[in-house]
């Protein structure tokens, strides 16, 4: 590749996702000679999604479970532009961000995770709590909290969203009420949880793993809603569309993603989500000097479901094809696995594994989940 400037490739990054942490991490170790890598990021510090259910739970500091960009950064020698990219301008090789200036690139990466799509449901704005972007719901959550604490403060908890997010969101969140609640003397049992789902809750996973989750809802007295799409938020009541009740004082929604708007306006192309779409080597099918990857892109050749795990393991082939790409060399093609092992916690420190149609369970499986995720942290965390 010819660089832009004569002098450099520039290397501009967009989102410190779960793939670019890897990227920063990997130029790091090994230096691209000729190469300037950037990091453009909306938020210092990012979440890692493994560890959001025990910050949830009280299992872990904020600080455990984030990387802190500006280190990690600096520690790579990347440039790091605090800032929102709102567009992209193909024409001109340039990045538009949000305070009205533009970054260069030669070479661009888009790794910016999703937004909720709350366009299905009535009320979403004003009367829900979106659980995405991750960064701002952990201060929602310290409100609700504070809110819990209040005697006339919210009781009747409910999440919509079947997926491991909602479900392991939702019995986080009974652990920690409940655990706030004794350590303060206050009545536990004036708490109710209940989720709400269109479809069966963990859809992806197998029978025998949704069977542990009913169990385990119904042990604690969690009402579960399957097959029951929710219409409508209103002042403490969620709605059903078969014009049912549910009264809530807090909802909270993990429901389907969408991709950023502005995605809308860039000219590449994008799956009938919306989402980025990129082939097997992870570059915009119409514009080879765009990479995107994670949740906000669309694996057309080998579509997978939205986890961090595919973010996770995008890092190692990304950071090896923006190499190739900056060198004028061929790009290889990824073929992410088509299972992974979902470890599934019961926001007790007990977890549920989940492949295929294996299912396993105990509180050796949390142990085996904290490691992995404690390892993979320490990684990015300098
Ligand atoms: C409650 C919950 C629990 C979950 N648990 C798991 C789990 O256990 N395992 C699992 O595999 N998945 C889990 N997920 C899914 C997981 O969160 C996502 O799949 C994962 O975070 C996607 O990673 P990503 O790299 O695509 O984006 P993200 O992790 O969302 O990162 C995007 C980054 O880009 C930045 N950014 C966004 N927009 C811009 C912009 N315009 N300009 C600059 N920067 C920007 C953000 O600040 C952020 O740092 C969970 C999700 C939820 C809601």
């Amino acid at each position: 590749m010819k660089p832009r400037t004569g002098q450099h490739i520039d290397i501009v990054l967009v989102g410190g996702g779960h793939a670019h942490v890897h990227v920063l991490d990997a130029f790091g170790r090994r230096p691209e000679p000729g190469v300037r890598l950037t990091l453009i990021a909306r938020d210092p510090m990012t979440p890692y999604s493994g560890m959001l259910p025990g910050v949830v739970a009280g299992f872990y500091t904020r600080d455990e479970a984030h990387i802190d960009l500006a280190q990690l950064a600096a520690a790579t020698g990347t440039r790091l532009i605090h800032g929102e990219a709102v567009g992209l301008d193909r024409t001109v090789k340039q990045i538009r961000l949000a305070d009205g200036s533009s970054v260069s690139y030669d070479i661009a990466s888009i790794d910016v995770g999703i937004t909720p799509d709350l366009s299905s449901i009535r009320g979403t704005a004003e009367h829900g709590i979106a659980v995405k972007p991750i960064g701002e719901f952990l201060t929602k959550f310290d409100d609700l909290r504070a809110r819990c604490r209040e005697p006339d403060g919210p009781r009747r908890i409910a999440v919509i969203g079947g997926g491991a997010g909602g479900v392991e969101l939702l019995l986080s969140l009974r652990t920690r009420l409940l655990a706030e609640a004794a350590a303060d003397g206050r009545d536990g049992t004036a708490f109710s949880f209940a989720l709400a789902t269109d479809a069966s809750i963990l859809p992806t996973h197998n029978g025998r793993v949704q069977a542990v989750f009913r169990r385990v809802f119904a042990a604690r007295g969690i009402e579960l809603h399957e097959h029951r799409p929710v219409a409508a938020l209103e002042p403490g009541k969620l709605r059903f569309d078969d014009g049912d009740v549910l009264h809530a004082d807090a909802v909270l929604l993990t429901t389907k993603a969408a991709p950023p708007s502005w995605f809308a306006g860039t000219g590449l192309a994008r799956d009938v989500g919306g989402f980025l779409a990129v082939g097997p080597t992870l570059q915009a099918l119409n514009e080879p000097d765009i990479f995107a990857s994670g949740d906000c892109a669309a694996l057309t050749e080998t579509p997978r479901e939205k986890a961090g795990v595919y973010a996770v393991r995008a890092g190692p082939p990304l950071a090896d094809n923006l190499r190739y790409c900056a060198q004028g060399e061929p790009t290889k093609p990824w073929r992410p696995q088509s299972r992974h092992l979902a470890l599934i916690s019961t926001g007790e420190r007990y977890a549920v594994a989940s492949r295929g149609w294996l299912k396993a369970e105990g509180a050796w499986l949390w142990r085996l989940k904290d490691w992995i995720d404690r390892r993979w942290m320490r990684r990015y965390q300098r």
